[in-house]
């Protein structure tokens, strides 16, 4: 009966992110904690409006066998095992490549979160796992090493995130705060490369608004003064 309703929440959870726009075709993965000893994840590259809970799997925490299911298991559902068992704390385990903090993981750097509503849900700062392949061992051995007690969001470098969280309430609210924390920090950047480089403010101005539209869930909306404005 929990395999069942635990099955459900990853569809709506499935929905919820691609409504917000940090799932977009068949791009990223969801994993929610079962009980103990199993969880449900997404299918393998299924689109998620056309899914349903049968299609979801139920695997082994221990060893990734799969227990029910129409469709083969998510590729990245080791990287979720893994987070699962590292975080006794957490049953809710997203893997996105929602747009601004993936772009965020080009970069190649740790973000610090600076707003307590941020850190409340995410920890002090984002962590960066360096550049494996999708789906592979290599991949999750990585981001194992990295998994900390505190720290609920991960840059995987070159690829996306991973948000991890105490229940499937706090999942949509960690990954926004992630995004939030990532459009600040570009910003940020911006912003710093306008004070910089004056003949550059109208281009950057341009990629400040572009950076509004898509952080659906970022604060405010910065303006740079342009050159020939006093
Ligand atoms: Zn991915």
């Amino acid at each position: 009966m929990k395999a069942q309703t635990t099955r459900q929440n990853v569809v709506d959870l499935c929905r919820e992110l691609a409504g917000r726009g940090f799932l977009a075709g068949t791009g990223g993965n969801i994993a929610l904690r079962i009980d103990s000893e199993h969880f449900a994840v997404t299918p393998s590259a299924t689109d998620y409006y056309a899914m349903d809970a049968a299609d979801v799997s139920v695997l082994r925490i221990a060893d990734l066998s799969q227990i029910e299911g129409a469709r083969a298991p998510s590729v990245e559902s080791n990287l979720h095992a893994r987070v699962l068992r590292a975080r006794p704390d957490c049953d809710a385990s997203i893997h996105t490549h929602q747009p601004v903090a993936s772009a965020c993981a080009l970069l190649g750097k740790p973000l610090a979160v600076t707003e307590p509503e941020w850190q409340r849900l995410l920890g002090a700062q984002v962590a960066l796992v360096g550049y494996a392949p999708s789906g592979t061992g290599w991949l999750a051995a990585k981001l194992s090493k990295t998994l900390r007690p505190s720290i609920n969001a991960y840059l995987m470098k070159n690829h996306g995130v991973l948000c991890c969280a105490p229940n499937f309430a706090k999942a949509v609210q960690t990954v926004a705060a992630l995004e939030s924390v990532a459009a600040d920090h570009l910003r940020r950047q911006i912003l710093a490369r306008a004070e910089a480089e004056p003949a550059r403010r109208p281009a950057l101005q341009r990629v400040l608004d572009a950076l509004a539209k898509s952080a659906a869930a970022a604060p405010a909306v910065a303006t740079i003064s342009s050159p020939s404005t006093p």
